[in-house]
């Protein structure tokens, strides 16, 4: 038997080491990495600020536990209210865990209101996560079968109906949230657009529902904005994000703004781990970088740059459906499935990430150069021609 439960079906490499864009395995053999580990590492791997913090801190003070002040925290907390407009945060230690808080939240906002049978409201193709709340408010069957019963409280519309989700949320007394990703990462790159967005704001506002965004692969500037609600002039009131927001050091964080950042109060929500000082550092080490170095704004302008020629690659080929996504989060969606390419792209010294079946899933560092896109559209033109 394997000393590793098998949860996970993986592909036969193991990585030893990473520079930039790039990651060796066992044998010495380098791969482009055009998936950042599923949309962490966006500095890049071995980013010298990022080391550099977490080296810093590991020499200082990695745990104390939140019975105590944390400076580190309090500094990410700053950087992050303000990149975000957004009032204050909790820290969690992964993407489920921030759902999970804002979960919890808008259950209690319900509670606070006299509702106490709440519903939030979900999207199809959704995914929040793989804890137990998380994979109820998931709307992927793969994700929920096995485990039932799952939660109560969680009502699904089709993603990007703004009639029906209007028509639902009004016929429920009990509704207390919206739930949704403004790009489904995992849900085949279906990407929200700005009507869309602010249609559900102003749903939330006349309705005194909470707008719970979750930014956890969208965030963190992967979209083309510290995060992807900035690009459509409004605010939501519950925002998660943990992907990239530590470069590969386990973090997640709920922010909450207006009414929605006073609901917790001491004695409802926490975490051990959650916002410790090293995971912190990695943090402010992050968003500072991704500021200073105006990394949402290459995202923006190597998203626009890989989709063009992806296009022009890609556009007459009898396989390919259309580009999806915002940033450098991009969706090449092909008319048959094509679960067998990312062995493939294994092969031609590519990492990248096939999802919902036929959907070519690329999510690049976002300080990634002209060079590595070109080589990127070029890989992945040879991997979709060899499909034919
Ligand atoms: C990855 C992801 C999650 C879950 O994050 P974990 O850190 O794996 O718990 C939740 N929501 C979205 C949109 C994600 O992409």
């Amino acid at each position: 038997m394997q000393s590793i439960m098998n949860t996970y079906g993986r592909l036969p490499v193991t990585f030893t080491a990473g520079s930039g864009s790039w990651v060796t395995d066992t044998e010495g053999r380098q791969y482009l990495d055009a998936l950042s580990g599923i949309a962490v590492c966006g500095l890049g791997h071995a980013h010298p600020a990022v080391t550099q913090a977490i080296q810093e801190q590991a020499g200082q003070l990695i745990h104390t536990s939140n019975l105590y002040g944390i400076s580190r925290q309090k500094e990410l907390a700053d950087a992050l209210t303000n990149v975000s407009g957004m009032d204050n945060v909790f820290f969690s230690n992964s993407g489920a865990e921030a759902n999970e808080a804002a979960i919890k939240m808008a259950r209690k906002y319900g509670h606070q209101k006299g509702i106490h049978d709440p519903v939030i409201i979900v999207m199809t193709k959704a995914f929040h996560g793989r804890t137990m709340a998380t994979l109820t408010a998931t709307g992927n069957a793969k994700v929920q079968e096995g485990f039932g019963p799952l939660l109560s409280g969680f009502v699904r519309v089709p993603f990007m109906d703004l009639a029906t989700l209007t028509a639902v949320a009004k016929a429920n007394p009990n509704t207390v949230a919206v739930m949704l990703e403004p790009v489904q990462g995992e849900g085949g790159l279906a990407t929200a657009d700005a009507d869309y967005l602010q249609g559900v704001r102003s749903l939330c506002d006349d309705l005194n529902l909470l707008m719970i965004l979750d930014e956890i692969q969208t965030g963190n500037g992967r979209t083309g904005s510290y995060f992807c609600y900035q690009q459509f002039g409004f605010l939501p009131d519950v925002v998660t994000t943990a992907k990239g927001l530590g470069n590969g050091v386990p973090i997640g964080a709920c922010l909450a703004r207006g009414k929605a950042a006073e609901i917790l109060q001491p004695g409802n929500h926490g975490s051990t781990y959650g916002g410790n000082p090293l995971a912190c550092a990695a943090g402010v080490a992050v968003v500072n970088t991704i500021v200073n170095e105006k990394l949402s704004e290459n995202a923006a302008r190597m998203g626009d740059y890989l989709r063009a020629a992806l296009r022009e690659r890609l556009g007459q080929h009898p396989l390919f459906s259309e580009i999806r996504g915002r940033g450098l989060m991009i969706g090449v969606v092909l008319k048959q499935e094509c679960p067998q390419l990312m062995a493939a792209a294994l092969e031609k010294g590519i990492l990248l990430n096939v999802t919902s079946g036929n959907v070519i899933r690329l999510l690049p560092p976002l300080n990634i150069s002209e060079g590595e896109a070109d080589k990127i559209v070029s890989l992945v033109g040879e991997l979709v021609e060899a499909l034919a």
